[in-house]
């Protein structure tokens, strides 16, 4: 593809379309609007929207959206013609900045737990100018935050750029200590990569548990999984190829710098991953891309699952999310560096990094809670729920000798003391590989690996930018008021490595012994969704967010119980899909073997001396596993009667966790000791066999 440069996003208003587009005052008061956040008087907002529609238009445009992340997880966008009434009937295509700036959907079906009363409904959207509009299906899509009448924050876009904006603040101070005064700001990059599944549409459309739950509540493994290992970066088949051919060069279009494709480790597992960029963009630009997977995936016959656990006997899903911090000038902050004063800035942040870890481990461990990744956190194919960093051996040794001031030995006999001659270079660390870790350093960033595939990754980010912002206002704090800078720093490195290195783990973070190491470190583990939910709303999280105007505490408190509500009626609905499942397909069809079976059974008695072991132990086998069915079946249904009855958010939680979640995986047990011996004719589902060996 030669014209892959023009092509690459040909459907978003971007930097080159301003220029080209926009007379020079006005272009130049959006980048103020952009850059420094100054605000956009109407005048430059109505010749901006006119340029756009104007745009729009010959991209063949006729709707224009405001487009925005509710508390759903996914994207919400209400589309208006651009049409108004001209004169004698006819209509005019038309967009004013008013639109442009401000929509006001009437968007009181979303969760806002609580912030906005039904009967005062009122929420704006307001246009993001540090994002790009661009054109999909004929409409004109506009970024957008979505708050309260009152302000508060409905979405997860403004608390993303509040983190975003305090995490700036607070590493350009440590920046000015070091003496840089030039930088103007500084960014957190992300690059998230996203793991999806990809089954045929024609067996999805028949498993209930797929298309109302996107996972399967029952299945065999057939005898071959993903032990042989044979699919991990496998050939592409033509079909997946094609599929994944589409989907890059739709997400090129509209600015998403799709960059790798690969099969993953699962039968029917693949992964894309983006060029990085800046959180904000980065998060939409996920959005857009587990959309475009699912709507692609439909028009090649397939059908994509983003749960983080489709099936149970082989990998799930995550999504990696890369995460880093950027000058304006381009200079990524956690790159070692060459020389030895970047050094020192550098390993400031990464002590800084490694105590906001360690500090605020159950804050991190809550942005990830979901039901879906309830199931694969801990379930020896991604990092169990506990917290640790990988720096790997060289960095490692290199801590531990600023710690003692002992000989760092990659570099004989000199004295580590933080005085910028003897510090060693810090070599590029590429080789060293830890895939267990949640929380790995990967030569210049850190590589996050805990959040599910299914969510959106606001939350981490929000939460990751917030905490190191927090330790890096707590050092320059320190810093600033050391009189001696090289002597403050020194003590601060030594005292952060002493009082957080064991959260520090390079070893197999799967492994059993880790668990009871970590224990044994003081580390938590919360291995569901309900432990760790309540650390959002805990007190030191709230004067976490508080203090840097991230979340105010009802805009916490309202998100705790929206999680927790999202929890409960996930686990609802599965309830009643599994139950349905059972009562209308599975328990008929194991009727129907046993009446087949018992009129055997009976012909062959009345005939005499024919051997029927066989059939009578079938039946028995198939009698009994339907008695416990029926009696876990009506145990289910009270369980979910139970929690509903529970009035408090967290104690029904809690109850579907104990008493649903528990059920349903009983009768799985049971469901799965049918699918084994009952006749395949009669068995009412897809097996597993037919899902994840469907494209040839
Ligand atoms: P790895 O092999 O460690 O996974 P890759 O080069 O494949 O490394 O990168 C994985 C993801 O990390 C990509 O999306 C990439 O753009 C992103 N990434 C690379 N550098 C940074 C950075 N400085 N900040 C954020 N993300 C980054
Ligand atoms: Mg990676």
């Amino acid at each position: 593809m030669k014209d892959m440069p023009s092509y690459f996003g040909s459907m978003v208003f971007n930097e080159t379309v301003m220029q080209t587009r926009l007379p020079p005052d006005i272009y130049n008061a959006l980048q103020e609007t952009i850059t420094q956040g100054t605000p956009l008087d109407l005048d430059i907002a109505d010749a901006v929207a006119k340029a756009m529609k104007e745009w729009a238009l010959e991209k063949g445009a006729s709707h224009f959206a405001h487009w925005f992340q509710p508390l759903t997880g996914a994207t919400a966008e209400k589309h208006e013609g651009f049409i108004s009434p001209g004169k004698d009937g006819r209509i005019i295509m038309e967009f004013s900045g008013q639109e442009l700036l401000r929509g006001e959907p009437d968007a009181s079906s979303f969760p806002s737990g609580g912030l906005r009363a039904t009967c005062a409904a009122r929420g704006y959207t307001l246009w993001d100018p540090s994002s790009y509009p661009f054109v999909k299906d004929g409409t004109l899509y506009i970024p957008t935050a979505f708050c309260s009448f009152n302000g508060e924050a409905l979405d997860n876009k403004i608390p993303l750029l509040r983190s975003m904006d305090a995490l700036n603040k607070q590493a350009l101070r440590i920046l000015r200590l070091f003496g840089n005064t030039g930088v103007k700001r500084v960014t957190a990059t992300v690059g998230p990569e996203q793991e999806y599944f990809l089954i045929d549409k024609g067996v999805y459309l028949q498993r209930p548990d797929l298309l109302y739950t996107g996972r399967t509540l029952f299945g065999v493994m057939p005898p071959k999984g993903q032990e042989m290992q044979d699919h991990y970066l496998g050939s592409l088949k033509p079909r997946i190829a094609a599929f994944m051919r589409d989907l890059e060069r739709e997400l090129w279009k509209l600015g998403v710098p799709a960059k790798t494709k690969h099969n993953e480790v699962a039968p029917g597992q693949h992964e894309l991953a983006p060029i990085y960029g800046s959180a904000n963009i980065a998060t939409e630009h996920n959005q857009l891309v587990m959309e475009l997977m699912k709507t692609i995936a439909a028009k090649h016959g397939l059908a994509c699952l983003l749960h983080e656990k489709p099936f149970a006997g082989i990998n799930g899903s995550g999504k990696h999310v890369n995460w880093s911090m950027a000058t304006d000038a381009g200079v990524n902050l956690l790159e070692p560096g060459e020389t030895p004063a970047e050094n020192l800035q550098f390993l400031l942040f990464l002590v800084a990094i490694i105590r906001a870890i360690d500090e605020y481990q159950d804050l991190l461990r809550a942005s990830v809670a979901s039901a879906g990744n309830d199931h694969r956190l801990g379930g020896h194919e991604a990092p169990p729920a506990i917290m640790s960093i990988f720096l790997g051996d060289e960095l490692t040794e290199i801590l531990k000798a600023l710690e003692t001031g002992a000989p760092y030995p990659g570099r004989e006999k000199e004295q580590l003391q933080i005085g910028a001659r003897v510090l060693p270079l810090i070599p590029k660390d590429t080789t060293d590989r830890n895939r267990t870790s949640p929380f790995a350093f990967t030569g210049n960033k850190f590589e996050f690996r805990m959040p599910g595939s299914a969510l959106s990754i606001a939350g981490p980010n929000i939460v990751l930018n917030t905490i190191v912002a927090e330790v890096l206002r707590e050092f320059a704090d320190t810093l600033e008021q050391a009189g001696d800078f090289a002597g403050g720093l020194r003590t601060l490195i030594q005292r952060t490595i002493r009082q957080h290195k064991r959260v520090i783990f390079n070893g197999n973070n799967y492994a059993d012994e880790w668990v009871r190491e970590a224990e044994r470190r003081g580390l938590t583990n919360r291995k569901t969704t309900v432990e760790a939910l309540p650390a959002l709303v805990a007190e030191k999280s709230i004067a976490l967010f508080t203090r840097h105007r991230v979340f105010s505490a009802t805009e916490i408190q309202t998100r705790y119980e929206i999680m927790l509500d999202n929890y409960c009626k996930t686990l609802h609905i599965e309830a009643l899909t599994m139950a349905g499942m059972l009562q209308r397909e599975i328990i008929p069809a194991c009727i129907s073997y046993q009446r087949e079976l018992a009129q055997l059974l009976a012909s062959k008695r009345s005939w005499g001396d024919l051997d029927y072991g066989l059939e009578e132990s079938l039946l028995n086998d198939i009698s009994q596993l339907c008695s416990s069915l029926h009696n876990k079946l009506a145990a289910l249904k009270g369980a979910v009667e139970a929690a509903e009855r529970e009035r408090d958010a967290l104690s029904r939680a809690q109850s579907y966790r104990d008493g649903v979640c528990t059920l349903m995986s009983e009768l799985r047990v049971v469901v799965d000791g049918l699918e084994r011996i009952v006749a395949q004719k009669h068995w009412p589902f897809p097996t597993y066999a037919e899902i994840l060996h469907s494209i040839n």
